[in-house]
């Protein structure tokens, strides 16, 4: 970790606020470790790409890289680790992620324990901004943990051994490519099927010809009748799909609850639920709530999606973006809650910079180490 002071000293003098990030620099947003002979909270960030092993195609676009923000933040001699995730069509970037963060300050909390106080303030620096709040969040989670000494599904309270399986993502591609990547992915005991165009049956059929595990559907708003949507949805339930992810435009809110009333297999929201004011709103309209941390701002607000959505009665799924070890294992310590997991981000990446949760025989597998579970493996 000695890199990280180092370098965090000789770049120390770049002015909080800029957004020409020097490659490989991290920035200090405001802050000293100490007041008074108090410690204090001090934040530091910079970007990083993630490189995709495949070219990565869903129903709105293809791509071989994603942006990230890392975030680190110290408290007492205690690092805690952070990330943001932001894939471009979500509207978040290396720039408006270091602008974000730039703003932060926490030289006004002095106890890090107080989570409400300081994620409330951080949220109310600016609307949206998701992942780069969710990049302070974790960072954040990771210090209470480790200054308690507890990972933190022992401090929610979950079980680890009750973490599910987690599904293996295959993106639209041809026949050929989709059999190739369904054999890759033998260690996986469910799939998921990236929908919502043209091709569906053709891809569905293909995998099929080469596999009989379970799968799941996302269709990431990319259908548009929704009769022909639920005539989709029972064709997949007689080929062994468990669920089917956002069918429609997020915005066909009464058509979405038409499909929901009538559909054989449970109806996720992605696109359409981000925080938790928006899991209210999805009772009805679907059967359950897909929750990611890059949407949700973090684990606080994510628990209290799960919370809500179980109180309401609707199933959870916990998902991704592509992310390293670090935004996958943050979210992992939710895992033993929900009724079906796809946090297969890391594994989709060549340059992890994190050890973390691990997915060992299709299982997400967590790790006894307090905080968010990570060890850094390199700058
Ligand atoms: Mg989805």
């Amino acid at each position: 970790m000695t890199h990280t002071r180092r370098d965090f000293l000789r770049h120390s003098t770049l002015a909080a606020g800029s957004v020409l990030v020097p490659a490989g620099s991290w920035l200090q947003a405001q802050g000293t470790k100490t007041v008074q002979g108090r410690a204090r909270m001090v934040l530091r960030f910079r970007p990083y790409t993630l490189q995709l092993k495949h070219v990565f195609t869903v129903a709105v676009n293809s791509r071989t890289t994603t942006p990230v923000v890392l975030t680190e933040i110290e408290y007492d001699g205690i690092i805690g680790y952070g990330e943001a995730s932001m894939p471009p069509y979500l509207g978040e970037s290396h720039e408006t992620a270091t602008a974000f963060l730039a703003k932060v300050d926490l030289s006004p909390f002095s106890n890090p324990f107080d989570l409400e106080t300081i994620l409330t303030a951080i949220d109310a620096i600016a609307p949206g901004n998701p992942a780069a709040k969710a990049s302070i969040d974790i960072a954040l989670h990771d210090v209470v943990g480790k200054l308690m000494k507890q990972p933190w599904y022992n401090i929610w309270g979950y079980d680890p051994a009750r973490a599910p399986v987690t599904s293996f993502t295959i993106g639209i591609d041809t026949p050929e490519v989709v059999k190739a990547k369904t054999k890759e992915a033998a260690e996986f005991k469910v799939l998921k099927i990236k929908l919502g165009r043209d091709t569906d049956k053709v891809m569905v059929e293909a995998i099929r010809s080469v596999s009989d595990k379970p799968m799941s559907g996302d269709a990431n708003q990319g259908w548009t009748d929704r009769q022909q949507a639920l005539d989709m949805i029972f064709w997949l339930k007689e080929r062994g799909f468990l669920y089917v992810e956002q069918p429609l435009p997020k915005e066909r809110v009464d058509d979405m609850a038409w499909i929901t009333e009538r559909s054989p297999l449970p109806v996720i929201g992605d696109e359409g639920v981000q925080r938790l004011a928006d899991v209210h709103k999805a009772q009805g309209v679907y059967s359950g709530i897909n929750i990611k941390l890059m949407k949700s701002t973090g684990m606080r607000e994510a628990q209290k999606m799960l919370l809500l959505a179980r109180t309401l009665g609707m199933k959870v799924m916990l998902g991704c973006m592509t992310e390293t070890s670090c935004g996958i294992s943050a979210a992992s310590h939710l895992s033993p809650m929900v009724d079906w997991a796809d946090l297969d981000g890391a594994l989709l990446i060549s340059n992890d910079l994190f050890d973390g949760t691990k997915v060992i025989d299709g299982k997400v597998t967590l790790t006894s180490r307090p905080g968010i579970g990570v060890v850094k493996l390199k700058a």
